[in-house]
């Protein structure tokens, strides 16, 4: 089902074994077509609507064509040096050039940055020096200098940092004591304390919680209960609170939360998957929030987003926390983050004192998983299903800190036998 890139490979005949053909397909061409024409349509109505959030614009399209193996569609010199310029002397960036800065667009940039492995070119201290300045003494965070305060934008510093590989430079328990503080009763999370629990809010208080290693202060079934109700039994698609209307950008909210607490087997996939299509505009490209709709480059990222978690063929994987394409992760996660979960998730078991491996999805894997944190398990086993060989190493080291290492071997599948 993978390629040796890591993708899994595209073609009719994997399509026709999961999926019925009866479901139809993903236009994936068109909505590639789709997203460079926005792109280079300045001044479309789309475009002018976007004008002042073009830098979310750039990361739901650039992410889209990446998790469907067109990244290259674009010219990279021109899309990072656009992204530069939107940058301020505060170290944040704009929504486009000229905007004022603001930690919505900062997370959108590094994103950009992190999909082209260009991080390189920022001054990451800079960056990461006016993100941390946004934390409050409460532990919460301030989307920009106005100071709005938004379980979002806790989210967006910790991403942000933690891609940068500094979250050392806030209050990280203080931080998650703050999401904690916005916990409802029905398991589910707002943007403020007291305020009512939203799909989109709980992506962003669970994804904070995976990164920091956080996700045992959750109660997974009552909110794993909360989130497959947003299905609706009709046409499959999700809502984003009850009484409201389905729409293909909570395939990703929602379904990103269940898999990050393990309650994904609680929604009918296929019934999903047949929505997102639904959505689709197989004419002209892109996809709408319902059937029917005006296509925007922001519901053709969820959809393929949400196509992606739920495994459809030809597609990349994501990251349900991070939000971008696992490989991208891989990439720029290190040994020091895993451990930072390690040890933000308290009590666990040690695997061993030497490496375990080479492992086998079968073999020690779920043994050696099940003392990780979920943000850990997730990309090892991204890896696992990807190269089918991976190496876990716990370590002692100076008596009583506990370090894990996760090395990825990326010999072919065929020499394991
Ligand atoms: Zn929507």
């Amino acid at each position: 089902m993978f390629s040796t890139d890591g993708s899994r490979v595209e073609g009719t005949s994997s399509l026709s074994q999961s999926i019925s053909p009866s479901m139809g397909e993903l236009a994936s061409e068109k909505h590639v077509q789709f997203i460079v024409s926005v792109e280079k349509k300045k001044d479309s109505f789309q475009s002018v609507v976007m004008e002042h959030i073009r830098m979310n614009g750039a990361y739901w399209g650039l992410t889209a064509l990446d998790l469907l193996g067109k990244l290259h569609a674009v010219d990279v010199e021109e899309v990072v040096s656009w992204v530069l310029q939107c940058q301020h002397d505060s170290g944040g960036f704009g929504g486009n050039i000229g905007h004022d800065p603001h930690v919505l667009y900062t997370l959108s940039g590094v994103q950009v940055l992190a999909l082209f492995d260009k991080l390189d070119v920022l001054d990451i201290e800079k960056v990461a020096n006016y993100v941390a300045g946004l934390q409050n003494e409460d532990g919460s965070f301030s989307g920009d200098m106005w100071g709005e305060i938004d379980t979002r934008f806790s989210y967006i510093a910790i991403s942000c940092l933690s891609l940068l590989h500094r979250l050392d430079k806030i209050n990280v328990e203080k931080a998650v004591n703050y999401i904690l503080s916005c916990k409802n009763h029905d398991g589910g999370f707002g943007c403020i304390p007291g305020a009512e629990s939203h799909a989109g809010q709980i992506f962003c208080c669970v994804g904070a919680l995976a990164i920091t290693g956080s996700l045992h202060h959750i109660d997974k079934d009552l909110l794993g209960w909360w989130l497959c109700e947003r299905q609706d039994n009709k046409t499959g698609g999700l809502n984003g609170r009850p009484e409201k209307l389905p729409d293909v950008c909570y395939s990703w909210w929602a379904l990103s939360s269940l898999i990050m607490i393990d309650r994904v087997h609680w929604i009918n996939k296929d019934k999903l998957i047949k929505f997102i299509l639904d959505c689709q505009d197989i004419e002209n490209g892109g996809i709408s929030d319902r059937p029917d709709d005006a296509v925007d480059v922001y519901h053709t990222y969820f959809g393929v987003a949400g196509l992606s978690l739920l495994e459809y063929p030809g597609l990349k994987a994501i990251d349900p926390a991070y939000a971008l394409p696992v490989d991208v992760i891989v990439r720029h996660l290190r040994y020091s983050d895993i451990r930072f979960g390690m040890q933000m998730t308290g009590p666990h078991k040690v695997v061993g004192s030497r490496q375990i491996g080479p492992l086998h999805p079968s073999l020690q894997a779920t043994r050696a998983l099940k003392s990780m944190p979920v943000s850990a398990q997730f990309l090892l086993q991204q890896q696992i299903r990807q190269t089918s060989v991976a190496a876990v190493e716990i370590r002692s080291i100076g008596g009583m800190s506990l370090h894990c290492q996760l090395s990825i071997c990326t010999r072919a599948t065929s020499s394991l036998g």
